[in-house]
């Protein structure tokens, strides 16, 4: 047990790795929240155990089984975001590898955890039956309205539809080893949730409201009640005009050493103009590439993101892509000089920088694929969609 500490509430709780599990009666479902995967971040963890105990008082129909998975235990009793490697930048296949086989007296704080959270999942995936849903619980350092982050496959994006909240695609393609891409590489609907600001009340209301919504979405509770739409409408509330499809096109990365500083005063989903200042760095303005929205902007000291540009997708791409995505258009891409499959798994294209240049990124988002960068010559483009274990979700009501 650790004892965790919320400034929203001032009040102490006491967990463990299973913050609390609820085994229904009936068929359904298998369900995984994560609270404080980042130890500032306790407004899950606190959510979690709220939702949980009224959830057993109130006696209701549950469909399937539920899970309250607490993240950086060590850092959440610390209050701190981790202690020496971000642990929600861990999860790329070769260091999970590295740390299982490592002895503990060898790891960090963070990495013990990892190894800790892994035997926790892979237990409850091997003893629970699909559908499986995985929803990963944050809060930001500067103030926002709440809002999701989504890895860019059409299952993830069928689920996300059904909440009223603005929807960011794509930031897989900015981060290295977040916990949700690994998860999705499994095949599983998973996504990140972003409640609001780390230490406001409004933040644990907003991860309640989630919190219930995702069990009416995903069948445990099957009516929809008064209370759903009740919910509903807290999160509607908090977004009303920004419920659309968004789409990162840049990252500002800060480097180690760096001195980055936000200029005061932005709030998320800020609109900023081309060559606006928006941060500094030693000292040095840092201004907008292009017009567009700030996103999640930094003013914490921890972190390496300082903040990102979205802009939004029109409607029109995403059918398009939804189309594109469902016939396998890009099984003809291997037919143009310099694309060709990465493996023999046809889910990666290795791309000749050469002739890159010709596709824009958009292209190759269009049909499923999120590129990274393996080498001088080459990049490696990766497709969402071929990992989607449709077969296990394809009776649920959101689907069809
Ligand atoms: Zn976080």
């Amino acid at each position: 047990m650790r004892k965790i500490y919320s400034k929203a509430l001032d009040k102490n709780l006491e967990v463990s790795r299973i913050i609390c599990k609820i085994e229904g009666k009936k068929p359904g479902p298998t369900i995984i929240f994560m609270g404080g995967i980042h130890g500032n971040e306790p407004s899950g963890v606190f959510a979690l155990q709220q939702v949980f105990s009224e959830i057993k008082k109130k006696k209701k129909d549950i469909f399937g089984s539920l899970f309250a998975l607490s993240g950086n235990l060590w850092a959440l009793e610390k209050g701190v975001r981790y202690q020496k490697e971000d642990l929600n930048r861990l999860w790329t296949e070769d260091s999970i590898k590295k740390i299982i086989k490592s002895g503990n007296n060898q790891l960090s704080e963070d990495a013990l955890q990892l190894k800790e959270i892994y035997k926790t999942l892979v237990a409850i995936i091997e003893n629970h039956s699909p559908p499986f849903y995985f929803f990963d619980l944050h809060t930001t350092s500067g103030e926002t309205i709440p809002f999701i982050t989504v890895n860019d496959s059409l299952l993830n994006r069928k689920f996300t539809k059904q909440y009223p909240l603005p929807l960011v695609l794509g930031i897989e393609e900015y981060l290295e080893g977040p916990l949700l891409s690994y998860i999705n590489e499994l095949g599983y609907v998973a996504f990140g949730y972003e409640a609001g600001q780390h230490d406001a009340l409004s933040a644990i209301e907003n991860h309640v409201a989630f919190i219930y919504l995702s069990l009416y979405f995903s069948g445990v509770f099957k009516e929809k009640d008064p209370a759903f739409y009740q919910y509903f409408e807290v999160l509607a509330k908090s977004s009303i005009h920004r419920i659309h499809f968004y789409e990162i096109f840049f990252r500002y990365q800060i480097l180690p050493r760096e001195h980055f500083k936000m200029q005061p005063g932005f709030v998320n989903f800020q609109p900023v103009k081309k060559d606006q200042v928006v941060a500094f760095s030693n000292n040095k303005k840092i201004k907008a590439i292009k017009t567009g929205k700030l996103f999640m902007p930094l003013y914490q000291g921890q972190g390496e993101d300082g903040f990102f540009l979205i802009k939004r997708v029109p409607k029109i791409f995403l059918k398009i892509s939804s189309v594109l995505r469902r016939v396998r258009f890009d099984k003809l891409l291997p037919l143009l000089p310099g694309v060709s499959w990465a493996s023999g798994t046809k889910n990666a294209l290795l791309v000749n920088k050469k002739i890159a240049w010709l596709f824009a990124r958009e292209f190759f988002h269009l049909l499923g694929y999120r590129s990274k960068q393996v080498n001088k010559t080459h990049l490696l483009v990766k497709n969402r969609e071929e990992a989607a274990k449709y077969e296990d979700y394809k009776n649920e009501k959101w689907l069809n």
